[in-house]
């Protein structure tokens, strides 16, 4: 630190402090990727925030404690959820607005609770039980409380809404005979879309965040939000290409995702996903489901997460509210 601040003090009239340290650091914006990356680890020490359980709850009240630290506005909605077999559940949503005067407003959202069950794990064995969900769940809500930390420093010059929600993992993601209520999964969306924040909340546009945390970071357009949001789709890849990310942020589009963004189409809002569905290591991507993707297995862990790919998301995300 001390040869670079040298490096500042002596080129600061040439080129700016700034893009000297962007050149170290791998930023592009004020969004810090390391310190997101150890946003990471307390959740993970909770356990699987599986909803019902004492780690769903610490979660909950962790992320409340955290994001009060870095606005003022925050908005807890609270209910009783009943799942398709009956089962009834304690769900939290966490609302945090910075600039929260502001009436064009831009919503990010990403789920905090874990799945139940590893049901994709390739060891049968392992299915019944949970999982530590580090991509899954803490990557997303992570990114956001270091969204937070940079908010806080620099307020964006638009209203920024981030929606921790709950349950969006529970069970099964089909929906019922209308096709628009989902009885089993993304609960907190649902709850989300029927109980907005403000009457006529119309955000500009919305971005789901979800399993970004993955080293080897593929995210491809997805089908569902380029039929329903295509200029957001657009927008978000856009900024990410003159970030010079469309390494990680590809241009091509790559099947549907039934995702928390959909109950919020379905109300009229401009949401799009921005999903790394492709979970796994070798690079050159692998389907959902197969036996090296680690989506929705025990194999969901703290080590296939990265700082960098954490600050890729986080740098197109601060930069689209700038
Ligand atoms: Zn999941």
């Amino acid at each position: 630190m001390l040869s670079l601040s040298i490096l500042c003090v002596s080129f600061v009239a040439l080129s700016g402090c700034d893009s000297i340290k962007d050149r170290f650091s791998g930023a592009k914006s004020a969004f810090d990727g390391k310190q997101a990356l150890e946003y990471v680890k307390p959740q993970l020490a909770f356990g699987p925030r599986v909803p019902g359980t004492p780690a769903h709850e610490k979660e909950a009240d962790w992320i409340i404690a955290e994001i009060k630290k870095r606005t003022d506005s925050v908005i807890v909605q609270s209910w009783t959820q009943t799942t398709a077999d009956g089962t009834k559940l304690p769900m939290r949503n966490i609302i945090a607005r910075f600039n929260p005067k502001a009436t064009q407003r831009v919503l990010y959202l990403t789920h905090w609770d874990t799945r139940p069950h590893a049901d994709q794990d390739p060891n049968f064995g392992a299915r019944a039980g949970s999982f530590p969900g580090a991509n899954d769940g803490a990557a997303g809500v992570a990114m956001f409380i270091a969204l937070g930390d940079a908010m806080k420093k620099t307020p964006p010059s638009v209203g920024v809404d981030l929606l921790f929600d709950d349950g969006e993992d529970w069970g099964a993601f089909d929906p019922d005979s209308s096709g628009k209520v989902y009885p089993d999964a993304l609960f907190g969306t649902q709850y989300f879309a029927a109980h907005l924040p403000d009457p006529g909340y119309k955000p500009l546009f919305g971005v789901l965040w979800d399993m970004i945390g993955d080293k080897d970071l593929q995210i491809y357009q997805e089908q569902i939000s380029v039929d329903a949001a295509p200029e957001v789709v657009q927008r978000v890849w856009q900024t990410a290409a003159d970030l010079g990310y469309s390494k990680y942020f590809i241009p091509q589009v790559k099947g549907g995702v039934t995702d928390d963004h959909v109950p919020l189409i379905n109300v009229g809002l401009r949401v799009i996903d921005v999903v790394d569905i492709d979970y796994c290591a070798h690079g050159i991507g692998c389907a959902p489901g197969s036996p090296d993707n680690y989506h929705h297995t025990t194999q969901d862990t703290f080590d296939k997460l990265s700082a960098h790919s954490l600050q890729v998301v986080g740098d197109v995300a601060l930069t689209l509210v700038k």
